[in-house]
């Protein structure tokens, strides 16, 4: 029964941001992770696999062509969860690291931590032999044109992330997440994605949860860890999606969420015009989608 969704994010897209490379890149995110849960490899490679080929696509706000703060430089969240025994890294406020998504794996994997922020996040990526890239490699050009017309209107509309949950062979679940932010965000704004419970959380009891959208409503709605908590009334996950994002509706916010269950079914919901995402269910079976 191994499945997995992933998004690229939920919003109220320009005209600029096409459906086309945006469902081209989840689906060969899912893909990818798939791929490994059908060799037998673990939820969380698969959602850390499908997370690095999200975040090295500039079509999405992570990684490679994240969201631009309001000084024009690139700040990075990410977190990780495991179903299996609760373990969970996260990463916020982070320059130059390529794949921030890896660095969270790793604060969970080699620290007693959970969240590491800002230049301490940095010297640990290089305490893991990971390389800094030189500052301002991660600004890609959309995203500086996006930069500058949101300057001129003096408004920071964009946002995005990426994220995949999956449910292996084995029964584990996991979750992932990564985001450059909201455009034009003060430097050093944390967002929801690297708290455990608000954009991302697993259990395997239950199942595996990312989000995207508003941060700031995110974090009152406390959104992943809702939605995982619903999952015990035995819902679909689409229906369990659905109602989980009333609450974010509740806090004033848009974005969205996509979800596996215990028994390895995905779901997602958005309450904003679009919502790129892409799964394959353990039967094989793959579907995508950008609007309603
Ligand atoms: N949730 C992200 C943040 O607020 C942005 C997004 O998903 O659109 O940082």
């Amino acid at each position: 029964m191994a499945s997995i969704i992933v998004h690229g994010g939920a919003g109220d897209f320009g005209a600029e941001d096409d459906s086309g490379p945006c469902i081209a890149g989840c689906l060969n995110a899912a893909r990818i992770g798939k791929r490994i849960l059908d060799a037998g490899g673990s939820a969380l490679d698969a959602v850390e696999a499908a997370v690095v080929c999200l975040e090295d696509d500039p079509t999405f706000n992570a990684g490679f062509g994240s969201a631009l703060n309001l000084r024009g430089e690139v700040e990075t969240d990410a977190s990780v969860m495991r179903g299996q025994d609760g373990g969970a890294g996260a990463i916020g406020c982070l320059k130059d690291v390529k794949n921030p998504i890896k660095l969270a794996r790793l604060v969970m994997e080699q620290t007693a931590h959970v969240l590491l922020v800002g230049d301490g996040a940095r010297d640990f990526a290089l305490e893991q032999g990971i390389a800094l890239l030189p500052p301002g490699a991660l600004v890609a050009p959309k995203a500086t044109a996006k930069w500058k017309r949101a300057l001129q209107m003096r408004e920071g509309k964009g946002h995005g992330t990426v994220g995949a949950v999956a449910r292996d062979d084995a029964g584990h679940v996991a979750a992932a997440t990564s985001t450059g932010g909201t455009m034009l965000k003060r430097p050093g704004r944390v967002g929801d994605t690297p708290l455990i419970g608000c954009g991302t959380y697993a259990d395997d009891a239950l199942g595996a949860c990312s989000c995207t959208g508003l941060g700031e409503a995110i974090i009152k709605a406390t959104l992943a860890r809702h939605a995982i908590d619903l999952c015990a009334g035995g819902g679909s996950p689409h229906q369990i999606a659905a109602q989980a994002v009333q609450q974010l509706t509740r806090f004033g916010g848009d974005g969205g969420l996509i979800l596996v269950d215990a028994k390895g079914r995905v779901g997602f919901a958005f309450n904003s015009a679009r919502m790129a995402r892409a799964w394959i269910g353990a039967d094989g079976i793959e579907g995508s989608g950008f609007g309603a």
